[in-house]
């Protein structure tokens, strides 16, 4: 019996594409199938087999991962199929919600197949490299026995607990920010594009904004757990001025106010509650009560 590495990657947009050459990088067998056959045709040309349904990629391999656009892609593929699943190790880094995840771990194990969620934390240039990182869940032992073939995915793995929606759940608190910040980068060239800049006009100045985000963080952390939102560093009063500056500066320019206007919106919130003396970190606590 060859004791040869192997693997089965369903689902071959960028991720699953970048995931099997990252496999075969490494020497192992590589089992393919994707929706579109064709999209297979460059992990075939470097040695990957294409399985001919979605049943032979299940059968090839105790190990699949899946790299599907969301759930509901996991259910149209492997439902069909579902007797191929007993016995299979489902490493899901499809993205969802933290419940859909654990619906899911549920639905395998009701076919005898058990599900460990990831949530990668890079794009697919990062995949196969050392220093990525991808968060897991799900049981550990079944963790522990395929972290080698993990560690090729993303050479770092968190591993945050049993429990199948954890790194759903770890994945979505990176993507809130991720794609709010993304957007108000958007937002800012908009506005720069509205007084005659470019991008690259504005990049060292968006970068240095960027960087300056960490240290809010950390100063922030140790005292909103403590529920301190003490006024002595900023005040929501100064917060409610400054965020109208930034919705009138971008109404001025013509350019479209969604987002500062939702800023504003929940400063309001938070002057109207009786903050204003406070820190513009108070509105966590809003945020928590829920809208
Ligand atoms: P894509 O959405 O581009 O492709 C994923 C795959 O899903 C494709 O192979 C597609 O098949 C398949 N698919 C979608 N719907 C169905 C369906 N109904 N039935 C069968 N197959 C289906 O995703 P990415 O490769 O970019 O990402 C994969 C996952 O990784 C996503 O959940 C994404 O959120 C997550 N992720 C992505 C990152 C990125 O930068 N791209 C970064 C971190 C995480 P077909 O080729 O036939 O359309």
């Amino acid at each position: 019996m060859s004791n040869k590495k192997s693997v089965t990657v369903i689902g071959l947009g960028p991720m699953g594409q970048a995931m099997a050459g990252a496999f075969l990088d490494h020497g192992y067998d590589v089992t393919v199938w994707n929706r579109t056959a064709s999209r297979a045709d460059a992990a075939v040309a470097r040695g990957a087999t294409l399985a001919p349904d979605v049943e032979g990629a299940l059968a090839a391999n105790e190990l699949v991962i899946l790299s599907l656009t969301d759930y509901d892609a996991v259910y149209a593929t492997l439902g069909p199929a579902e007797a191929a699943l007993t016995g299979r190790v489902l490493v899901n880094l499809s993205s969802d919600t933290p419940e859909r995840a654990r619906a899911a771990a549920h639905w395998a194990a009701e076919r005898g197949a058990v599900q460990l969620t990831g949530g990668v934390t890079v794009p697919p240039s990062g995949i196969g490299r050392a220093e990525s990182s991808t968060f897991y869940s799900g049981p550990r032992e079944v963790f522990d026995r395929h972290r080698p073939a993990l560690e090729v995915v993303t050479g770092r793995t968190d591993h945050r607990g049993e429990d199948p929606g954890l790194a759903a759940l770890m994945y979505q608190i990176g993507m809130v920010m991720f794609w709010s910040s993304i957007v108000s980068y958007w937002q800012a060239v908009a506005l720069a594009n509205a007084n005659g800049m470019k991008a690259a006009d504005i990049l060292p100045h968006a970068v240095e904004t960027a960087n300056s985000l960490a240290g809010f963080f950390s100063f922030y952390a140790e005292r909103v757990d403590a529920g301190l939102h003490t006024g002595d560093v900023d005040r929501l009063a100064m917060g409610m001025a400054s965020v109208e500056h930034v919705l009138h500066t971008n109404a001025d320019a013509g350019v479209d106010t969604t987002l500062p206007g939702a800023v504003v919106e929940l400063f309001r919130r938070g002057m109207d509650a009786g903050h204003a003396a406070d820190s513009s970190s108070v509105l966590v606590e809003l945020l928590n009560k829920g809208a």
